[in-house]
């Protein structure tokens, strides 16, 4: 029987295998078949993008005496939470769980485009110019201490199982790195499994410079959050081969440093996040 305390001591070991042979899968399968031309040298965003990651990890260790699977354990023990005071069956937990988890994600990104504030956090995510599996490490780690901060909430009010938690944060992981890879999946591959996962084709809308898709397509795991309120945007109104990456701002190689990165959030106005009126009235240039 895997108790709470074995997946809870199977934790680190799990999330980094899972983490680094979904990396190198991404990073082959973007060699063997790319979808779009690199615009950037790969070492100026790599080198920088995977300092960034193992920064936050750092960042993140240091400040939280416990995180989300470890709170789940504690919920358990001490009857925290939701699931822990209902006589629901484990696989019905395990499964809403996951599915709670991935709707307050999706809500939060929702949140961190739409305060400007939150939004100066998370636009240096959108400020990459190239779109690849590294994007999908590219958080400031105050957006990363912030996420962690608004997770350990959701677990004490739901009470999880802990391997509901685990699962979801090793499949989160690996479905950042696959949705942000620059892979050419075929057309009839990509409508399939959009209906039930979030595509690199689906995601790289997302980080489109035009504002209006920009503030679109929300999910990291389930395409289904968007489509039901309302913020799904199939295709770039330019197409995938010539949409531009990034943000209107930091559009210069110096601004890929990490050094850059970190200060980002004090540049410049606020501009381009989803309740920004002046958003409305740019017009795609013909
Ligand atoms: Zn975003
Ligand atoms: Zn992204």
């Amino acid at each position: 029987m895997l108790t709470s305390q074995s997946v809870l001591s199977a934790e680190p070991t799990l999330r980094l295998a899972a983490f680094l042979g979904v990396l190198m899968v991404m990073i082959l399968w973007e060699v063997a078949a790319p979808r779009r031309r690199r615009e950037i040298p790969r070492v100026i965003r790599w080198t920088n993008n995977i300092a960034l990651v193992m920064l936050d990890t750092a960042i993140l260790r240091l400040t939280f005496p416990i995180l989300a699977v470890g709170l789940a354990v504690m919920a358990e023990e001490r009857g925290w939470g939701l699931f822990n005071n209902v006589d629901a069956p484990v696989w019905l937990a395990i499964v809403a769980s996951m599915l709670l988890l991935d709707l307050a994600i999706y809500l939060q990104h929702v949140m961190f485009h739409a305060v400007p504030g939150l939004w100066r956090l998370h636009r240096m995510h959108h400020a990459d110019l190239d779109f690849d599996a590294t994007t999908g490490l590219r958080f400031h780690p105050v957006e990363i201490l912030i996420s962690m901060g608004i997770k350990l909430a959701v677990v004490a009010a739901l009470g999880p199982p802990a391997i509901a938690v685990l699962l979801f944060e090793v499949v989160l992981n690996a479905t950042a790195l696959f949705n942000h890879a620059n892979i050419d999946l075929p057309r009839p591959t990509d409508r399939v499994l959009r209906l039930i996962v979030v595509t690199p084709d689906m995601h790289r809308v997302h980080h489109s410079v035009d504002p209006r898709e920009t503030n679109s397509n929300y999910g990291f795991n389930l395409p289904w959050w968007d489509w039901l309120l309302g913020t799904y945007v199939a295709q770039p109104a330019k197409g995938h081969d010539d949409m531009e990456i990034g943000i209107e701002q930091f559009r210069t190689r110096r601004d890929l440093w990490i050094d850059r990165m970190l200060i980002q959030p004090l540049r410049g106005p606020a501009s381009g996040h989803a309740l920004d009126p002046h958003n409305k009235t740019k017009e795609p240039d013909a």
